[in-house]
């Protein structure tokens, strides 16, 4: 069989992938999304399931709001999916043993120091702020106050995201303070809400799929890339993986497909299952290497149920250390306005690559137990703070995966990875830390997306 050409190739109908490709077929580009999962899981990680008539979201419950995802809809003339969520930014937070107002804390010290660096971040320039990219959240606020009551909840509590995260203290300043301004810039306002998806997180995938294929793009699913082909320094295309394996020590066949650009929209960690090493120039694949296990993982336990009386529904919860996990974790319970007798109560725990080996690498048997020690360590600890939570799901769901990239300093400060592949003509890489992308999450994959598009406009 002669082998099929498009203008582009990209590899996994994740966010990035598909925003890319939405992108690309308005330009009138041909072409071909090819991801090795089925059609429901497009949308990569952040694609979602179904509990009876409840969306399970693979990872994400609240979109941070960027602006930037928008603008995407808008050049596709596609728009955002309905917002399901009541939810507040006021709440409480457990310190010290006892619960206490978001608000009270947010008023005097920690109110002066926001509103004096969110003002400064409106008219600092982006190449001012780039400069912070080297320096962490905790030594920038340690810099500037010695109040206790900041440090800590720079420490403990996500502010950043509309308040569903808790930042770690060793966060990039420069993408902290690059998040602001785009909010700010873009929205209005700052911190934004989280926007909670009618139908689960995957429905935002929904709109992007639409555009591809009304357009003549094409999207192959249950495909996966064997590898990128490359020759004397240029791309060529992939080889994709053909057949059924008879024993599992079988090669599979390959088929390849042409194209003068690929794009590599898997998450960095699996880049090297696509691309080999010697390919790339020595210092890029090295900072790949470094960077592809920097994993910030988030783990979150569900619960269904239809009692209000379940939870105060003014607000998110931050706890600043459990009773038995002794780690901060973070909450917040949704009313679905499309079914008010519907909710659904998150908890979200961060680990990373920094606390390596206990959690960080899933596969092993080992970090298995410990995950689901921290499970149901953290079961008593909400049992324990949220009487009732627990004992009257009518479900409960774990999930745990990596979120995105971290490190400090941030490295989009001193060593950013281009989108372009050094080393490689027509290679690009796209997801979350590359140069291009300097906020957590979808609206990550969206920036880069943005960018990707224009750099690939460019050499036509
Ligand atoms: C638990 C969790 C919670 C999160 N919470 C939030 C949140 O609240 N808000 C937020 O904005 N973001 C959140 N995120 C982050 C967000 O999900 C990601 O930043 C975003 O979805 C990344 O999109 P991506 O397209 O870059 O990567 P991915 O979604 O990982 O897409 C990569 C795709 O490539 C495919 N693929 C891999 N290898 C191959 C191959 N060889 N051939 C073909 N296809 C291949 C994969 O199957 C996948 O579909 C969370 C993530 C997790 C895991």
């Amino acid at each position: 069989m002669a082998n099929e050409t498009f203008d582009v190739v990209i590899v996994g109908g994740g966010m990035g992938g598909l925003n890319l490709a939405a992108l690309l077929t308005k330009e009138g580009k041909r072409v071909l999304v090819l991801e090795k999962s089925g059609r429901d899981r497009l949308g990569g990680r952040a694609a979602s399931g179904k509990i009876g008539n409840a969306a399970i979201d693979n990872g994400i419950k609240g979109l941070i709001l960027a602006g930037t995802q928008d603008e995407i809809y808008r050049r596709i003339g596609k728009t955002m999916p309905e917002n399901v969520c009541r939810w507040t930014n006021s709440g409480q937070v457990h310190m010290n043993g006892e619960w206490r107002k978001l608000d009270d804390i947010v008023r005097g010290s920690l109110a002066e120091f926001f509103k004096v660096y969110v003002d400064t971040a409106k008219v600092w320039s982006y190449e001012e702020i780039e400069k912070l990219d080297d320096v962490s959240v905790a030594r920038f606020v340690t810099e500037r106050t010695d109040d206790q009551g900041v440090i800590d909840f720079f420490r403990y509590l996500g502010w950043l995201f509309g308040g569903t995260l808790s930042i770690p203290h060793d966060y990039s300043a420069g993408m902290l303070f690059y998040s602001v301004k785009k909010q700010i810039e873009t929205l209005g306002t700052f911190p934004s809400q989280s926007y909670w998806v009618k139908g689960g997180s995957g429905a935002i995938a929904g709109p992007l799929i639409e555009a591809i294929e009304e357009r003549g793009g094409e999207i192959r699913t249950n495909t996966s890339v064997s590898h990128v082909v490359i020759e004397n320094g240029r791309v060529r295309g992939v080889e994709i993986e053909e057949g059924e394996r008879r024993v599992p020590t079988e090669r599979f066949d390959t088929r390849m497909i042409e194209a003068p650009v690929v794009v590599s929209a898997v998450a960095i960690w699996d880049i090297f299952n696509i691309l080999s090493e010697d390919d790339l120039s020595p210092w890029y694949a090295d900072r790949l290497r470094h960077l592809h296990r920097k994993t910030l993982n988030d783990a979150t336990l569900t619960y269904g149920h239809d009692d209000p009386e379940l939870w105060d529904h003014s607000g998110p919860r931050w706890v600043q250390e459990g009773p038995v996990t002794g780690r901060p974790w973070c909450a917040s319970s949704l009313e679905f306005s499309d079914d008010s007798n519907q909710y659904e109560t998150t908890f979200w725990i961060q680990t990373g690559w920094w606390e390596k080996p206990s959690l960080f690498q899933m596969r092993e048997a080992s970090h298995k137990i410990a995950l689901n020690k921290l499970f149901d360590d953290w079961e008593k600890d909400i049992q324990q703070l949220f009487p009732g939570v627990v004992e009257k799901a009518h479900w409960r769901h774990r999930s745990f995966g990596p979120a995105t990239l971290i490190e400090t300093p941030g490295n989009v400060g001193r060593n950013p990875i281009d989108i372009r592949a050094e080393g490689v003509e027509g290679l690009y890489l796209i997801g979350e830390r590359t140069s291009a992308a300097k906020i957590m999450g979808v609206y990550g994959s969206a920036q880069v997306a943005l960018e990707a598009c224009r750099l690939i406009m460019d050499r036509s």
